[in-house]
């Protein structure tokens, strides 16, 4: 094994201090020479470096065991920002956020019926409207974006709805803004997000399915994503679940995207609107044609039986799928993300029965199914935890 640089071992013992202070809350420099096992004299310098980088500042004084009370540090959140994007929609979404995640500044634009060169186009426009808005200089740009990405080449290999194939976005964006880029599919950064900044971020191993258009997920392992080698571990979508069902755009039958994601909520929802104009649904669309999902949440949370009914059947293809996520990976947390999210409890109930039925029950005994508390931001702050982690290497 090759000798670390002094350089290198300088970088090294930067980050420990870094994030012991980041982790922190408050700190002194003794129990950083503590936690990191790193000299009182060397992280003193260090952190001469960091409160000149304007990372660090020192908020006050800690109770003292008998001598001088302690100096404490803390991390300046707004220190630095960084851009999050979530080109996973039919609006492209997109936020500045500080350190810690929060998001500073939002904007949005509008994509549909818009593709390849038209789109990219889109991103620019989000992307110069974020910077133009933020009012900390940014650092760094994460996206999140549908399909097939190669995240370490930056590359979108095949994105379906967006007609970009082998498209070097990463290049692109670091020419044009001379800024560092990251790129990962959208699932994927939402699992980074969720473990970055969700409820459980103290496990190492977490899946997020995100139920949207689309179905997919993000897997996270021993605090990393995991890709797999061709970069789409986690394509839940096209699992089937049900014998000789309705043909998918795969070429497959009885997908999952074809049972559970809100097209084909949406689907459902229209024939059960033609075939009974009494429906709660024919009460609140203008027609069956125009019925969104919205629409169905409505009727969902007005008690509408019919509803209720989709949803639970949908619930029960997606614990199906997921029995295969635990089944495989033995994963402990499974997160929901995604509009379908907000079907709440009942859905969550059907989820929950199906992977029971359909795991070995010890396993299903130990894993805990949940909705997201992120929202809608969940791609946005996993795109974000991108650059935080390799830039700032505190993912
Ligand atoms: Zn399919």
């Amino acid at each position: 094994m090759q000798k670390a640089t002094r350089q290198q071992t300088k970088e090294h013992n930067s980050r420990l201090v870094y994030k012991s202070i980041y982790d922190g809350a408050e700190i002194s420099r003794a129990d950083i020479a503590r936690s990191t096992g790193l000299t009182k004299t060397t992280v003193s310098s260090i952190v001469v470096d960091l409160m000149g980088e304007g990372l660090v500042e020192e908020s006050g004084y800690g109770t003292s065991d008998g001598g001088k009370p302690p100096i404490l540090l803390r991390a300046v959140d707004e220190a630095r920002h960084y851009m999050g994007l979530d080109l996973a929609g039919s609006i492209f979404r997109g936020a500045t956020l500080n350190l810690r995640g929060e998001i500073k500044k939002r904007a949005h634009k509008p994509v549909e019926n818009s593709d390849g060169e038209t789109a990219l186009s889109v991103v620019y426009e989000l992307i110069d409207q974020l910077l133009t808005d933020s009012e900390v200089p940014v650092r760094g740009i994460g996206v999140g974006a549908p399909g097939l990405i190669n995240p370490v080449q930056g590359v979108v290999r095949r994105s379906v709805n967006l007609d970009w194939r082998d498209l070097h976005l990463r290049e692109l964006l670091e020419d044009r803004y001379n800024l560092p880029c990251y790129i990962a599919n959208d699932c994927q950064a939402a699992a980074l997000g969720e473990y970055t900044f969700g409820e459980n971020n103290q496990t190492t191993d977490l899946a997020v399915v995100k139920v949207g258009r689309g179905i997919g997920s993000g897997i996270v392992m021993n605090g990393a994503l995991f890709f797999g080698q061709g970069y789409g571990a986690g394509e839940i979508g096209h699992l089937v679940v049900v014998d000789g069902d309705e043909i998918c755009a795969c070429g497959n039958r009885g997908c999952l995207e074809t049972m559970a994601s809100t097209q084909a909520i949406i689907k459902q929802a229209k024939e059960i609107a033609l075939n009974d104009p009494k429906s709660y649904l024919n009460q609140i669309a203008a027609s069956p044609e125009v019925i969104t999902i919205i629409d169905v949440l409505e009727a969902f949370r007005a008690g509408d039986p019919n509803m209720q009914k989709i949803i639970i059947e949908a619930g029960r293809h997606l614990g199906a799928g997921m029995a295969s996520l635990v089944s495989v990976l033995n994963v402990r947390h499974i997160v929901i993300a995604g509009s379908i999210a907000r079907f709440g409890e009942t859905l969550l109930e059907a989820i929950k029965g199906e992977l029971v039925n359909r795991s070995m029950s010890i396993m299903a005994e130990d894993t805990e199914v949940y909705i997201s508390s992120l929202g809608q931001d969940i791609v946005i702050k996993g795109a974000a935890s991108l650059v935080l982690a390799n830039e700032m290497h505190l993912v």
